[in-house]
């Protein structure tokens, strides 16, 4: 396995590797892996001839007073994981030679950008989209990696690679969670003992919801106000969004239908947790 931080340095590597027809499997990160990236990886690994992680905490996605200097970093930890799951390279640039002195160029995918999430994180979206669109261009990847953890995500970088012709395949990874229903999460290593068990509204009220669909109700408001109770139980719990939504358009739907995604966001003690369910019934 070997690590590389330079953009131009990886991009000859990657050229090298399409000129002999490998296939490269792509997992952009933020690092502090845990088994969530992991079965990414692992499926990276099994589809692949090539497997590359990128490990890069991304300034311009976290907004003024967001966790930035205090977002976990442990690269050597991290790369034993890459190297025990068989992953090829890791590219690992630092923020000078992703955003040099000048550097002038965003990428937006409107209205997307601007929902759920993004009603409260302003720009985080524009931060991810341009920097995925970046690493796409460094590491020219057949297929990339994402996880349904973080849905909106998946959406907009899905419309953005339609949108921009980017030449790469989108595979969504389901939710990992820990065997108590929590998702797992770089950012649960801030959580204290009674604050992790207070993150466990989430999945509940997201278990509840499926209940609900499962003995007939469709009726989204009437869910939402359900789920709303479960957590306003919790003294700990502030809800920021709970939505439904189709997965498309991220618009708010009024009646469930298969394929519609239920999304939330509570932040518990000074954390802002996010989970997701998409509902499945015939
Ligand atoms: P991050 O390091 O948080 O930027 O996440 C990198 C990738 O891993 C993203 O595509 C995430 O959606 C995915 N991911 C994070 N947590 C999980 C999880 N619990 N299950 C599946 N995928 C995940």
């Amino acid at each position: 396995m070997k690590l590389i931080s330079d953009p131009k340095k990886f991009t000859a590597m990657a050229a090298k590797a399409k000129q002999l027809k490998k296939s490269i499997g792509f997992v952009p990160t933020m690092g502090a892996l845990h088994a969530g990236h992991f079965s990414l990886v692992k499926r990276a690994r099994r589809e692949n001839d090539i497997v590359i992680v990128s490990i890069f905490v991304n300034p311009t996605q976290f907004g003024p007073g967001e966790d930035l200097k205090k977002y976990p970093r442990c690269l050597k930890k991290d790369a034993d994981s890459c190297r025990k799951l068989g992953v090829d390279f890791i590219f690992l640039p630092d923020k000078d030679n992703m955003y040099p002195k000048g550097y002038s160029t965003f990428v937006n995918v409107e209205v997307l950008s601007g929902l759920l999430c993004g009603l409260r994180r302003p720009g985080h979206f524009r931060g991810v989209a341009t920097v995925v669109a970046k690493l796409l261009n460094i590491v020219q990847p057949d297929t990339l990696y994402l996880g349904q953890k973080d849905a909106q995500q998946a959406v907009i970088i899905s419309r953005m690679v339609k949108d921009l012709n980017f030449p790469v395949k989108v595979k969504v990874m389901p939710i990992v969670r820990q065997k108590d229903g929590l998702a797992l999460s770089s950012r649960n290593a801030y959580l204290n003992e009674k604050e992790r068990s207070s993150a466990l509204v989430l999945s509940k009220a997201l278990r509840l919801a499926e209940a609900m669909v499962s003995c007939g109700q469709r009726n989204a408001g009437r869910i939402i106000s359900r789920m709303r109770q479960l957590i306003e139980n919790n003294k700990q719990a502030k809800i920021d969004y709970i939505a439904i939504v189709d997965q498309e358009e991220l618009r708010e739907v009024k009646k469930i239908k298969p394929g519609s995604l239920i999304a939330l966001a509570v932040t518990i003690g000074k954390n802002r947790l996010i989970d997701n369910t998409v509902i499945d019934y015939n």
